[in-house]
């Protein structure tokens, strides 16, 4: 049999292992011209899959995290690989990758934090959601990180469920974090914290946040925290009587009316931590002697464009409030891969619905994005299997058509990184890795205790 004979019908490399990459590799299996025919090698720079699910879920969202066995399911099987602990740029490039595969896909998604771009915020004590996220989540990139616990009060920008993630760790009892997945350094930095009120701000109205219900809901209940709304701020919020506020708005509306009444049920704080919502406050300045100290805000108030966009508009009443630590969950945005064109305006990778495309919006054949770096950081992670299932549409038709350059048989990418000293995680080295975090969790009646230094996860992966 020659190697011509043996050679898949399709071979894809997907560049990342989170939801929207595995989703990918799913569709490629299901939707490509013959399953048996189909080889799909899915590439992570970390030693571990799931991306997001594994470093960007809260520790306390396990319901969440359960998707995973859905991307353990796609990586069992046949013609599947995972191979973590290569980079592209570093470990292979990308001229690389499209000698050895006929398809490559992008999923690395969005994984910078957008700035506020106002005074004071390169201040100590000012950071990204996505650093103190990867922190409690015990990504290796975010290991050995501090955040300034000392202070009573700690501010939040943005209203999106980030925003609640982030403000909802800062003021849950710890005990109930220690029986999540929660990173050992950051349950332990919480423990110490003397952080007992919290303030998530919004730039526009209630109606205008990003939250959704289910997430937002979760604050009527938070262990050890109390979470309140100034009723004030509901009143200032009417909608325009011609507009129908969508079943998210309005549920949204609901669960705020109910922590306005908590709100006026507790007064003042009692014993419990405190996490207040509060709306039209535009971030001005962040204020402090070489670390913040206190956040200044302009009261907004919200006109509806002709169109009906609500716009934040300034009313020039200031105020600060007290800060000693700043976290701004204002969205995420995602970064240029080496080589693959890139649109610094959306923050995401030159394309045409998911075809890459060059600055002369030309396709550029064989190549395809999907998940947040195709679309921008929207939605939830069941939103990316319709987004890498419409962007693996593109490539069979691309197959059919002939589009695809149908490239030589040019060997495997484990024998090529295997003579660069690469070690490769597969599939067999990552089971080690979740074992032996499972059988450390188990001994302490948690989920798993995450193995948060390359060194750990290199090694655990090599340990038999
Ligand atoms: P997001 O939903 O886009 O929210 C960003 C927030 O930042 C908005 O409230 C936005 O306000 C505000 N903002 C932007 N620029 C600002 C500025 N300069 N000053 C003040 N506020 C500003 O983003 P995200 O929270 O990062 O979430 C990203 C995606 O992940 C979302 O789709 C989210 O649903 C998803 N996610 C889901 C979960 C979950 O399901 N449990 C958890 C985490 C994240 P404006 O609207 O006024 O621009």
């Amino acid at each position: 049999m020659t190697v011509e004979q043996v050679r898949p019908a399709l071979r894809v490399a997907v560049v990342g292992a989170g939801p929207a990459g595995f989703y990918a590799a799913a569709a490629v299996l299901t939707d490509g011209p013959d399953a048996a025919g189909v080889a799909v090698d899915i590439l992570d720079r970390l030693p571990t899959p799931w991306g997001l699910v594994r470093s960007g879920v809260a520790p306390d969202h396990p319901k969440i995290k359960s998707i995973s066995r859905v991307f353990e399911g796609i990586a069992a099987t046949d013609g599947v690989r995972f191979l973590g602990n290569v980079e592209l740029g570093s470990t292979v490039t990308r001229e690389e990758l499209l000698e050895l595969y006929d398809a490559v896909v992008y999923a690395t998604g969005s994984a910078a934090d957008r700035h506020l771009g106002i005074p004071g915020e390169e201040l100590a004590g000012v950071h990204g959601a996505s650093e103190f996220v990867g922190w409690y989540n015990g990504h290796p990139d975010y290991v050995g990180r501090e955040f300034d616990l000392s202070g009573e009060h700690a501010v939040v920008f943005g209203v999106g469920n980030v925003a609640l993630d982030v403000g909802r760790i800062l003021v849950t009892d710890p005990d109930v974090l220690a029986r999540t997945d929660i990173a050992d350094a950051a349950l332990a930095a919480l423990r110490e914290s003397r952080v007992r009120d919290v303030t998530i701000l919004g730039r526009r109205g209630p109606a205008q946040a990003s939250f959704t219900p289910v997430e937002l809901g979760e604050l009527r209940q938070l262990p050890g925290a109390v979470a309140v709304v100034d009723p004030a701020d509901l009143k200032a919020a009417p909608l325009p009587h011609a507009l129908v506020p969508p079943p998210q708005v309005r549920r949204n509306l609901t669960v705020l009316q109910d922590l306005a009444e908590a709100w006026v049920a507790t007064g003042e704080p009692d014993h419990r931590r405190l996490l207040r919502l509060q709306f039209f406050q535009a971030p001005v300045a962040l204020h402090g002697d070489g670390r913040v100290e206190e956040v200044e805000l302009e009261r907004t108030s919200v006109l509806y464009d002709a169109d009906g966009a609500p716009r934040a508009v300034a009313t020039g009443e200031r105020r600060r409030i007290p800060a000693r630590l700043v976290l701004r969950a204002v969205g995420y945005q995602g970064s240029p891969l080496p080589g693959v064109p890139f649109d610094p305006q959306r923050s995401v990778l030159r394309n045409e619905a998911g075809r890459i495309v060059d600055d002369d919006d030309r396709v550029l054949p064989g190549e395809y994005c999907a998940g947040w770096i195709k679309r921008g950081p929207t939605g939830v992670i069941g939103s990316n299997k319709h987004d890498a299932a419409d962007t693996v549409e593109l490539l069979v038709e691309d197959l059919r058509t002939g589009a695809l350059p149908r490239r030589g048989d040019r060997g495997d990418i484990v024998d090529l990184l295997s003579q660069r000293g690469v070690q490769l995680i597969d599939e067999a080295g990552w089971q080690r890795i979740d074992a032996a975090e499972r059988t450390a969790g188990a001994e302490s009646g948690r989920p798993r205790v995450k193995l948060t230094t390359l060194d750990a996860l290199l090694a655990a992966a090599r340990t038999p």
